[in-house]
């Protein structure tokens, strides 16, 4: 090794020399001259000490360099905040990383939104406004059965909007089982005293029964609520009024019946071995009134809320002046359509919609990929920690299905260490996964870190950062 130049000569650049410098002048363009007369002022500074000390050679502080380390700063420090990231947590639906994956349909008709202008409110045919709900009115009613259709924000804002325009002033009767609670502060009971509809809880939290709600029933009465547990399962002693039942009670007494499917799927999933999910059809032809459901959980589409059912409540529904408040963007409209035009052909639909082509991507063909795999990861991991390709289970996510397990695999990393050091290194490997310039997110679990599988796509680009992986210890 050479040795350190100890000449006292040795000196950091001035500013302006560097501002002129060649070198810089790409930086200047991108970041403009004010970002990076600030970033070399910091770095020059961060420098002076070990320039001084002798800790650096004069090859390490050319201009050429000095470009170099500003600009990695300033990469870094513009680097965009929306980050792409590896979802390997198990969890497919996941509402933290962005729910469903768009199909390349759908991207294009987001691209063709944004870039150009589009008939959003304009019928083409009359040369009159349109409505933006019409659309995707045609595409909806053929995949559910519905008479009409109205799109908002999100579920929550289905919910909230439908509640509103039927129920303001008026008692909402729901059972004490689908009181429900689901991440992100949505509480039934909440957004119904937000609507302005009086909660009226009928049954208990296992059972509730058709008596019930009749005994519920009166002047004041507004509307039927039932709501799926989504997040949640009651099992053992339990009693619930079926669909049917409970709207020809409601009907019985002129009251609409509102069904919150929560993650509501287009399909029988069961044609997939995916566990069964009510669907909106079913939902319907039961006798609900009112269906809402989320576009972007098992549908597999942008993050939209559906309202679909009796046209003369969607009327009512759509005048809300609410719905101005909470209605979707151009974009969300352009992929929910190429989205839902997919369900025109159920026969392709798995390999075509990223969402169900990875809930149901087989278990062997996961395997394989974790046993692919394993090698690279345990060279990466060095000689502190076990690597296995395992079976693992994970989750449809979002809700739906809270029990049922997806039988997937994954990469089990066991730190080889006395069990005192054992939790900070796993949490030492599982943050060093974040920093990597695509973070990697697995799930800690029986002093492990998993790293399930079933939705590594790109294998090449979470190969290719692997020597960039700070392994701790
Ligand atoms: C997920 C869910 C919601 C909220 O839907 P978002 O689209 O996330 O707003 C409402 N109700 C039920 C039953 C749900 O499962």
């Amino acid at each position: 090794m050479p040795a350190r130049s100890a000449s006292p000569a040795l000196r950091l650049p001035s500013i302006d020399s560097l501002l002129r410098h060649p070198a810089c002048v790409p930086l200047t363009e991108r970041y403009g001259r004010d970002a990076l007369l600030a970033s070399l002022r910091q770095l020059l500074d961060d420098l002076r000490e070990p320039v001084l000390s002798s800790q650096l050679d004069a090859v390490e502080i050319t201009p050429e360099v000095l470009a170099g380390r500003a600009g990695e700063r300033l990469d870094l420090q513009h680097r965009s905040q929306v980050r792409r990231v590896f979802n390997l947590t198990g969890t497919v639906l996941h509402t933290n990383l962005g729910r469903a994956l768009l199909p390349d349909e759908a991207i294009e008709a987001v691209q063709r939104a944004a870039r150009y202008p589009l008939n959003l409110e304009f019928d083409l045919q009359s040369g009159k406004r349109g409505d933006r709900d019409d659309l995707i009115e045609g595409l909806i009613r053929e995949l559910t059965g519905a008479e009409a259709v109205t799109v908002v924000n999100n579920n929550a804002a289905a919910v909230l909007l439908t509640l509103n325009s039927l129920g303001v002033r008026k008692e909402g009767i729901i059972s004490r089982g689908e009181l429900i609670e689901i991440g992100g502060a949505f509480r039934i009971p909440d957004i119904m005293a937000r609507a302005g509809v009086k909660l009226h809880e009928v049954g208990t939290t296992n059972r509730t029964h058709a008596r019930d709600y009749e005994a519920a029933i009166g002047p004041r009465s507004g509307l039927l609520m039932r709501v799926h547990a989504s997040n949640y399962a009651i099992e053992g002693f339990t009693a619930r009024v079926p669909t049917a039942e409970l709207a020809e009670l409601a009907h019985k007494h002129g009251l609409p019946l509102l069904e919150d499917l929560g993650s509501g799927s287009l399909l029988d999933l069961t044609r997939w071995g995916l566990p069964a999910e009510p669907t909106v059809r079913q939902a319907l032809i039961d006798g609900a009134d009112i269906v809402t459901f989320s576009g972007d959980k098992l549908l597999g589409g942008p993050q939209a809320g559906l309202i679909v059912g009796r046209k003369d409540l969607i009327a009512k529904i759509k005048k809300n002046p609410l719905k101005r408040a909470l209605r979707v963007d151009k974009m969300t409209l352009a992929a929910l359509e190429a989205v839902l035009s997919l369900y025109r052909n159920p026969d392709q639909l798995a390999e075509r919609l990223p969402s169900l082509r990875l809930l149901t991507r087989p278990q062997a063909d996961i395997l394989a990929q974790a046993e692919r795999l394993q090698p690279s990861l345990a060279q990466a991991l060095g000689d502190g920690w076990s690597v296995s390709a395992v079976a693992a289970l994970g989750m449809i996510g979002s809700g739906s299905q809270p029990v049922a397990r997806l039988p997937s695999a994954a990469l089990c990393l066991r730190p080889l260490v006395s069990k005192r050091l054992r939790g900070r290194h796993l949490l030492g490997l599982e943050a060093a996964f974040r920093q990597l310039a695509i973070p990697v997110l697995g799930r800690i679990d029986d002093d492990a870190l998993w790293l399930d599988l079933r939705q590594l796509d790109d294998e090449a680009a979470w190969r290719a950062q692997l020597d960039q992986l700070q392994v701790p210890g």
